[in-house]
């Protein structure tokens, strides 16, 4: 077999024990690597990169298009940026897939029947970071979702589902609150599902799904979530699971992916042949299946499994009664290598067909919707910084801007309309949504007028902090209305 090229990160911490017990079982497994190492974490944050990646780091990546990588420790203080944001969003790794498996009755865990695989959208939503202090007391966060990217993430679940032999996907939004962004990603969830007759697929919000999913995760199979639920929902999968030491996880792009542990560097474990290389060692197979050597992965996997069944164990998951005997990082990474071969006998053997498995991108190009819809601009959102009185005296005054074509329809706190008729009781903040359309029912407002209303609104002394323009699309309204 060719060698496959990659590039290596040892990382911080228990970073290069962990590595090195990886690389040693893929290699005894006969994983063919050509190994490009690079640096990334600490030192290189410190010797004033800030995104803790060296440059030459991006053209072998670009070279070998596969990332194994083990976690760095990200220095106390500001001006550091993300390492995995950072190759995240430079790559376009659009698919974080966290497999959560328990492993009863070796490793504790409640739920002896759990086999969820996390989907999870990694480049949009709040983690955009664009991120405002409008007023003295509000502060802003701009939520994205996109139909190409929800389209891409969507069908990445189904696809990966039907690769892996899965029999179901369950999509996670909030779309009873939210129904423009989560609305779209639930939408699109609901029109891509029809294409993979072959695979079930449900819908829950995000809070009873959370809950579900917490009690009973033997009921779910693939689950797919925009970024903020995915991030916090696979860490509660891989804990109650068994433990966030045992996972791994993929992040796949078009052309690039990035293969690691989903733990941290445990910096107070380093150095002492202590950790567990488990959640790395995953990472590495899910890399081995998606650079197609699958023999070898289920090889490395299926050894694995039998030394866990065996009762040999790291510390973190070492139990008196259940565990035989508690090793070393280096020695529970030889313990597997002599295991090479042989397959578990009471948990499920894994078994990755030629082809098929695995996590790599078949969604290369999302299929976007391309009827042309007809956008009319109708109203605007001006944002208002003011302090000085009741939403009644702001209307009043506010209401004197109306001219042009345009006129206020109403005002909102924090969501929640206060004019007009609006409830003494209502809370307001220095934060004000002050709604004009057009004077014409449904008529078009256009650049020009909004222009000069900003020139109205600054002329009479207001602060305004943005605005926002609503728009229909074919007729329906692209903007949600305040609770009344
Ligand atoms: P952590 O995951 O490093 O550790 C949390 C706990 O789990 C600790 O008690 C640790 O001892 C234990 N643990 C983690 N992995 C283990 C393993 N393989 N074997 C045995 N025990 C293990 O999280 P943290 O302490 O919050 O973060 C430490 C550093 O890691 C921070 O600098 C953080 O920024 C960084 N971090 C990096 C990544 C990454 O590179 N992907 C991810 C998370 C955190």
């Amino acid at each position: 077999m060719a060698k496959t090229p990659i590039t290596v990160a040892h990382g911080d911490g228990i970073g290069p024990e962990i590595m090195d017990a990886t690389l040693r079982i893929l290699e005894a497994a006969g994983a063919e690597l050509e190994i490009d190492t690079i640096e990334i974490g600490e030192k290189v944050y410190l010797a004033g990169n800030p995104a803790g990646i060296e440059p030459r780091a991006f053209e072998s990546l670009r070279r070998t298009k596969v990332f194994l990588k083990a976690p760095i420790t990200t220095p106390q203080g500001g001006g550091y940026k993300s390492l995995n944001v950072t190759v995240r969003k430079t790559f376009g790794l659009y698919a974080n897939v966290r497999p959560c498996v328990s492993y009863h009755p070796f490793v504790e865990t409640k739920h002896p029947v759990m086999d969820v695989v996390i989907v999870r959208e990694n480049e949009e939503d709040v983690y955009g970071g664009i991120e405002y202090r409008q007023t003295g007391q509000v502060t802003q966060c701009l939520k994205l979702i996109s139909r190409p990217g929800t389209e891409k993430i969507v069908r990445y679940a189904f696809e990966y589902a039907r690769r892996n032999n899965r029999r179901k996907v369950t999509c996670f939004t909030k779309d009873n609150i939210m129904k423009i962004t989560d609305g779209l990603f639930h939408k699109i969830f609901e029109e891509i599902a029809p294409e993979y007759p072959d695979i079930e697929n449900e819908h829950w919000i995000v809070d009873i799904g959370a809950a579900k999913l917490a009690d009973t995760p033997e009921n779910f199979d693939v689950v797919v979530l925009p970024n903020l639920y995915g991030d916090v929902l696979s860490d509660v999968a891989a804990q109650i699971a068994g433990s966030v030491g045992l996972a791994g996880s993929a992040n796949i792009g078009d052309s690039i992916a990035m293969f690691e542990a989903i733990h941290g560097s445990a910096p107070r474990r380093a150095g002492q042949n202590l950790a567990n290389p488990s959640g790395l060692f995953l990472g590495g197979v899910l890399m081995l299946v998606h650079i197609g050597q699958t023999e070898v992965a289920e090889r490395a996997h299926n050894a694995w499994l039998t030394t866990l069944e065996e009762g040999i164990h790291t510390y973190d998951i070492y139990k008196e009664g259940v565990s035989r005997e508690k090793m070393g990082t280096r020695e529970f990474a030889e313990a597997v290598i002599s295991r090479v071969g042989q397959k578990p006998e009471t948990l499920k053997a894994v078994s990755y067909r030629a082809g098929k498995g695995g996590s790599e991108s078949s969604v290369s190009a999302a299929k976007t919707n391309d009827a042309a819809e007809k956008k009319e601009t109708v109203g605007v959102d001006v944002y208002l910084d003011w302090t000085e009185g009741s939403p009644d005296q702001l209307g009043a005054a506010v209401s004197k801007l109306n001219g042009d074509g345009l006129r206020l329809s109403a005002i909102s706190n924090r969501g929640v309309k206060v004019w007009p008729d609006g409830h003494t009781e209502t809370f307001c903040s220095d934060h004000w949504r002050c709604r004009f359309v057009s004077e014409a029912k449904g008529g078009a407002v256009r650049h020009a007028q909004i222009a000069q209303l900003l020139a109205r609104v600054a002329e009479a002394g207001f602060d305004f902090i943005k605005t926002e323009n609503l728009c229909d699309f074919d007729g329906q309204a692209g903007y949600s209305h305040a609770q009344e």
